[in-house]
Parts: C-alpha cells; sequence; structure tokens
C-alpha cells in the first residue's frame, strides 16, 4: 500500500511524484502509457526555461527524474475502477490487468485527448501541417495559411489567436451556426484575415507526402465539394478528459467530465486530489499540469499529516 498514488505518468502525474518523494512518503505511479500526450508531440518551445525540446525527449527526462527519486513506476496498467475508502480509510484502484492498488491518498492525472474528425490525411499529417494546440504551434504557421476546424469557443478563440500570427486563417463549422459566444463570433468577423465558412463538413486534408497542402469539404447545403489550399489545420471540435473510468465513482464531474477540484487540487472525496488536463483547470499545458501535480502532491502530503 501507498500514502499517495498517482494514477496516469503525464506531466502532471510525473509532477506529483516528484513532489510526494521528495516529502519520504511511500510513492507510486501507475500509468497506461508513461508519459502522456507528450509522447505525441513534436516541437516543444512553451515549456519555460527550455527553449526547445521535443516530446519524445521530454517524456524520458520526465521518467529520469521521477526515477532519481524511491517511487514504484507501474507502466501499462489501465485503471478501470475507482473504489474510494471511507474518511480516514485506504482508497483502492483496479486495474485492466486484475491487479489492485491501495493508497491512503491519490493524485487523479489521467489527462484528456483531442477529439480527432477521423477523416483521411488527418493521421497522416498529424504534427506536419495537422495541429490541435494553438497555444503550442501557432507560432511555427507565421505568415501561412491555415484553417480552423470547429466554431464552438475553442474553435473560435483559436482562430482570433492565430489571426494575429498566421497570414489567413479559414474558419469550418459544420453546422448552419457557430455555438461560441457572440462577443467571440463579432471579434472573429472583425479580422480583415479571416474567411468563415459554415455548414461544411470536412472529408479530408490533403498534402504531398510531407506536408498539409490544403483541405477538402463539402458543402452540406448543395453537395458540392471545395478545396482550400493552406499549410495547416487545427482541429478544434473538443478535449475530452480521460474520465471514462470514474463516472461510477463518487468523484464530482463537470458537465463536460472534467474532475472538479479546490485550490489544493482535492476533489469532492476527502483524500482524493486530481491534476492536469483531466481537471476543470482551464488552459491545458504542459508547464501548467506539472504546476498542478506539484500542487496535488502538496495537497496530498498536507491531507496525511492531518490524519
Ligand atoms: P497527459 O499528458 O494526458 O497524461 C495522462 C496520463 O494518464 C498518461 O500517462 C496516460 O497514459 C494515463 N492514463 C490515461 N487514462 C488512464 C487510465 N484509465 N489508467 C491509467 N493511466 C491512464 N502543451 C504544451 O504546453 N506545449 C506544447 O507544445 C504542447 N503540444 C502538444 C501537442 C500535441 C499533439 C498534444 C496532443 C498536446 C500538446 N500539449 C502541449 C498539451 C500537453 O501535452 C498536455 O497539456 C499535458 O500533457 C497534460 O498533462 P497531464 O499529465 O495532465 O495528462
Amino acid at each position: 500500500t501507498f500514502d499517495t498514488l498517482m494514477i496516469g505518468g503525464g506531466p502532471a502525474g510525473a509532477a506529483a511524484a516528484v513532489y510526494a518523494a521528495r516529502k519520504g512518503i511511500r510513492t507510486g505511479v501507475a500509468a497506461e502509457r508513461f508519459g502522456g500526450q507528450v509522447l505525441d508531440t513534436m516541437g516543444i518551445e512553451n515549456l519555460i526555461s527550455v527553449p526547445h525540446t521535443e516530446g519524445p525527449k521530454l517524456a524520458a527526462a520526465l521518467e529520469e527524474h521521477v526515477k532519481e527519486y524511491e517511487v514504484d513506476i507501474m507502466n501499462l496498467q489501465r485503471a478501470v475502477t475507482l473504489v474510494p475508502g471511507q474518511p480516514g480509510e485506504e482508497h483502492e484502484v483496479q486495474f485492466e490487468s486484475g491487479a489492485s492498488l491501495k493508497s491512503r491518498t491519490l493524485v487523479l492525472a489521467t489527462g484528456a485527448r483531442w477529439r480527432e474528425m477521423g477523416v483521411p490525411g488527418e493521421a497522416e499529417y498529424r504534427n506536419r501541417g495537422v495541429a490541435y494546440c494553438p497555444h503550442c504551434d501557432g507560432p511555427l504557421f507565421k505568415g501561412k495559411r491555415v484553417a480552423v476546424i470547429g466554431g464552438g469557443n475553442s474553435g473560435v478563440e483559436a482562430a482570433i489567436d492565430l489571426a494575429g500570427i498566421v497570414g489567413h486563417v479559414t474558419l469550418i463549422e459544420f453546422m448552419d451556426e457557430m455555438r461560441a459566444d457572440a462577443v467571440l463570433q463579432k471579434k472573429l468577423r472583425s479580422l480583415p484575415n479571416v474567411e468563415i465558412i459554415l455548414g461544411a463538413r470536412t472529408t479530408e486534408v490533403n498534402g504531398d507526402g510531407t506536408r498539409v497542402n490544403g483541405l477538402t469539404y463539402e458543402e452540406r447545403a448543395s453537395g458540392e465539394i471545395r478545396q482550400v489550399e493552406l499549410e495547416g489545420v487545427f482541429v478544434q471540435i473538443g478535449l475530452v478528459p480521460n474520465t471514462e473510468w470514474l463516472q461510477d465513482s463518487s468523484i464530482e464531474l463537470s458537465e463536460r467530465g472534467e474532475i472538479v477540484v479546490d485550490a489544493h487540487g482535492m476533489t469532492s472525496v476527502p483524500g482524493i486530489f486530481a491534476a492536469g488536463d483531466v481537471t476543470t483547470v482551464p488552459y491545458k499545458q504542459i508547464v501548467i499540469a506539472m504546476g498542478e501535480g506539484s500542487k496535488a502532491a502538496l495537497g496530498a502530503f498536507d491531507y496525511l499529516i492531518r490524519q
């Protein structure tokens, strides 16, 4: 059994493990894939004090740092059930493998995943023109033409943000109107280098074998197929928190399925903390996940010394 157990080994889980281990408490990390989303990332240029790194390199560095301490790392373990303990008792996590672990406190850090369009070319050109994070990859498209797929708040925010960096933005929305807040829509429409296409279904990301060079969509009303020439496609159709496994637990989730946490990173169940992209904390970024993970571990330690 552990004093604190992290579920998830991305930036949040790794940071929590380092902070917990440095308090000298029995610490474990169980993760489906140690490294998390970072493993799927190429260039990272906004991790403060590290001007440039690459995903796999950062993932290796996270693991190396955690291994400097006495932390039990259990990789390739997918949590399927959480059984919260009574106040003061241990919590239990059951895994797909049949294993189960007990801990006095938990830090849930199972992250999130971008919703994909699922059209030809999207996976092929991921990181080669297809992007999901405007804060991360926007500057790579300086002066170029990009499309933003999705007219919800995140899509319209991304389009406004990108319009200030890139040459031209085409926003493509499936429905006949955008769902974003009116003030964001108004701002978007006021920008000179933005075109908005409504009622359009993206059918393919085109490329030259190396990089994205266009996008194909169907005008839903007419059924006509059209193409846009561009260098980048930002997919903004939702970030899905990895909380399916918590659906039947007593952990409070928001409408979007994110874990609700307080200022110390504690969930609705005493002794169970959460951090990173899986929580309601806004702006899903590596540096934020690391900070939140550290905070949750300190929260867990504080909780333990009061028991
Ligand atoms: P994650 O990184 O998602 O890690 C979640 C962990 O939980 C993983 O170990 C996963 O395997 C595990 N897990 C999930 N479900 C279970 C389960 N049921 N049981 C056990 N383990 C589970 N951010 C930046 O700051 N800069 C960038 O340049 C940048 N570029 C990005 C590029 C791409 C392509 C993507 C996808 C994201 C990018 N991000 C970037 C966002 C950044 O990667 C995330 O904000 C960050 O990784 C969140 O960390 P996390 O630890 O909360 O979650």
